[in-house]
């Protein structure tokens, strides 16, 4: 798997250097320090709101707006070698999941779900632009979506989580 070239640490531009190895991603993003970048090459698989416990405490919000993003689409950069990976070994599924996060600032990148191996379920909020032009398919745990969030129109919605693919 290629990577792209280390950023420069004070560029605060998405990178260009893309261009140079592969075609120009469709998606930047970085966590809130940018020591850890990505890009994506390709549209996501499914974008979704999470209303879920976990991601409420992990947002400190009402939820979390997820993409799910194949591996084989998503390029990162991570020259501090800063990112780490907490457990969540209690989750609604029974199976355990990695919450990988950036140990420079704290920030959430994505999980990686048993049920989805080979794709990441990163952050919306952290891709460049992506809470304006990514709109989420799906809404899960809508029974705990505080009442003053509307449903996004025309999303599916799962009081909890939906059926587990097999
Ligand atoms: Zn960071
Ligand atoms: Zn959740």
């Amino acid at each position: 798997m290629s990577l792209l070239p280390p950023a420069t640490p004070t560029s605060g531009q998405p990178e260009a250097e893309a261009e140079l190895l592969e075609p120009a991603p469709l998606f930047t993003g970085a966590c809130l320090c940018r020591a850890v970048r990505f890009a994506l090459l390709a549209p996501p698989e499914r974008v979704g709101n999470c209303y879920c416990p976990d991601c409420q405490k992990n947002a400190g919000g009402p939820g979390q707006t997820y993409a799910i993003c194949p591996n084989t689409s998503m390029r990162i950069t991570d020259p501090q070698s800063l990112s780490r990976v907490y457990v969540v070994l209690k989750t609604g599924s029974g199976k355990s999941k990695e919450k990988h996060f950036c140990a420079g600032c704290g920030c959430t990148l994505w999980t990686v779900v048993a049920t989805r191996p080979g794709a990441r379920v990163v952050r919306v909020g952290l891709i460049d632009g992506g809470l304006q032009r990514l709109l989420p398919q799906v809404e899960l745990f809508t029974s705990r979506r505080p009442g003053w969030i509307p449903p996004v129109p025309g999303a599916d919605q799962w009081e909890s989580a939906p059926p587990a693919p097999d």
